[in-house]
């Protein structure tokens, strides 16, 4: 039988919490990794993306670190900002039970002030970026001395975007006899290097990925042969009803073309990429969670470690040059025991780098018949694709800093103060200074000047239209 959380050894508090959560039961990499991080040893923890790795570690912190400190007690390396505030999103969800827990995010592209300032008010748990995280310890803005437990979070990652000295720096300024804990969704050579050197100690623990694991991913492949590629995007599109689609490109110039022919055409769709400011990609990245944005086009800087809720769709417009690169971004879908479907464009059913990526996968992939989508024009399957209601963002001046909480943006634009129809209001996130909420398209203007015009916690907020 599945162990379930309650044999993990985790508090009555956490049960509570993974339970309100709607987990069941804990994943293979949880049910190994959290007993032994637990009992205080170093974890080497390798399994796939999506199988849950964030609480494999984050439960542990929170049930190792004590509140009642205003000390920092934890520290976890990311690769990137938007992984770190994913692992941030996670770890306070899991930690709403434990009143007076500070989770901050340091991350770089910000200014530094206010990152020492939260510092210095004792948050107990960091998470955030390599180079900014060694800044501060270099800076002695962060004392490392009250830190008992480090996780170098999908080090595979950190490792291929070159913070391997970094990571070694700010190990060097840790204390000696804190708790290590790596995880890792491959482990290339230089991974088990590091592993050696920084956690000699540690319980291996590898989850093997066995081919059921992509079984909820149904895989196909588009032959477009000598049709237009755009026109085959929308028949891959339109032959998968999809909540949200997420579509890859290899050149950021591509994905700029496609957005905007997409969004000409009248789709919700936008773009993700490495020359968006940082603004700009929480902005994306938090309208395609809350569904204002239903096509993302992106770019493989998605393709790691994003976790879309209701993410249906995957669409490789062109393929990967790695096989590895296929895996990682078709597991965008089919997160968490969900169904999902990759479609893959090629030219022609057996070219060669399709059937490279069947041998590395060990999967023979399907024929997408798209006969039924061949009928329609593009005009047409444009005007299809476009149809359904539309979810439009607002963003909010205020977050969980100014003690905004979702029942207090639902209750301002629902109810007598608002006039709202809940129906009408979709997904709200609390960041650390921001709030998003996703409405429908048609009370977008009534829901902006009904928040400009109210209060929120007594305070006024600045509410704006985040869109294209
Ligand atoms: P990884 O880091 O291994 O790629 P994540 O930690 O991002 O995976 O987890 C993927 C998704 O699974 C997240 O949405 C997370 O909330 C969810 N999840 C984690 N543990 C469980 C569980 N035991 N049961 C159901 N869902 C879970
Ligand atoms: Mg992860």
């Amino acid at each position: 039988m599945q162990p379930s959380f309650e044999a993990l050894q985790l508090s009555p508090a956490l049960i509570t919490v993974v339970h309100d959560l709607g987990y069941t039961q804990p994943t293979p990499i949880q049910i190994e990794a959290i007993p032994a991080l637990l009992a205080g040893r170093d974890v080497i923890g390798q399994s796939q993306t999506g199988s849950g790795k964030t609480a494999a570690f984050a439960l542990p912190i929170l049930q190792r670190i004590d509140v009642d400190r205003r000390e920092l007690q934890a520290l976890v390396l990311c690769p990137t900002r938007e992984l770190t505030a994913q692992v941030g999103r996670e770890m306070r969800k899991l930690g709403r039970g434990h009143h007076g827990l500070q989770v901050i995010e340091l991350v770089g592209g910000q200014p530094s002030r206010p990152q020492r300032d939260a510092l210095e008010r004792g948050a107990q748990i960091a998470i955030g970026t390599p180079g900014r995280l060694l800044d501060h310890l270099e800076r002695g803005v962060m004392k490392p001395d009250s830190i008992k437990m480090l996780v170098l979070d999908e080090a595979d990652r950190m490792l291929d975007m070159g913070f391997g000295d970094d990571v070694g720096e700010i190990i060097r300024f840790l204390p000696h006899g804190r708790q290590t804990a790596l995880f890792s969704a491959t482990f290339p050579s230089a991974i088990e290097a590091m592993s050696k050197e920084v956690l000699p100690e540690a319980l291996r623990i590898t989850i093997e990925t066995p081919d059921e694991d992509l079984a909820n991913i149904r895989q196909l492949k588009l032959c477009f042969g000598d049709d237009d590629k755009l026109l085959a995007l929308c028949w891959a599109l339109q032959s998968q009803p999809h909540g949200s689609a997420l579509v890859f490109c290899n050149q950021k110039a591509t994905v700029r073309e496609i957005t905007e022919e997409l969004s000409r055409g009248g789709i919700s769709v936008d773009r993700f990429d490495g020359d968006l400011e940082q603004f700009d990609r929480d902005q994306v990245l938090a309208r395609f969670r809350n569904h204002s944005v239903r096509v993302l086009i992106a770019t493989d800087v998605a393709g790691r470690g994003l976790d879309v809720e209701g993410l249906d769709l995957v669409i490789n417009y062109d393929l990967p040059e790695q096989a590895e690169v296929y895996l990682h971004r078709i597991g965008r879908t089919g997160r968490a025991g969900a169904n999902g479907v990759a479609i893959s464009m090629v030219q022609h059913e057996s070219d060669w780098d399709i059937e490279a990526i069947e041998k590395f996968t060990g999967h023979e992939i399907e024929i997408l018949d798209h006969s039924a989508s061949k009928c329609l024009s593009l005009d047409d399957l444009l005007k299809q694709l476009a149809e359904g209601p539309k979810m439009e963002t607002i963003l909010i001046s205020g977050g969980r800093k100014d003690k905004v909480r979702k029942g207090d943006i639902l209750g301002a634009l629902t109810g007598d103060a608002g006039g709202l129809s809940g129906k009408d209001i979709g997904k709200i996130e609390i960041q650390d200074k921001i709030s998003y909420v996703a409405v429908s398209q048609h009370v977008i203007s009534d829901a902006v000047s009904c928040l400009n015009a109210g209060r929120i916690k007594g305070k006024r907020f600045r509410a704006t239209h985040v869109g294209r």
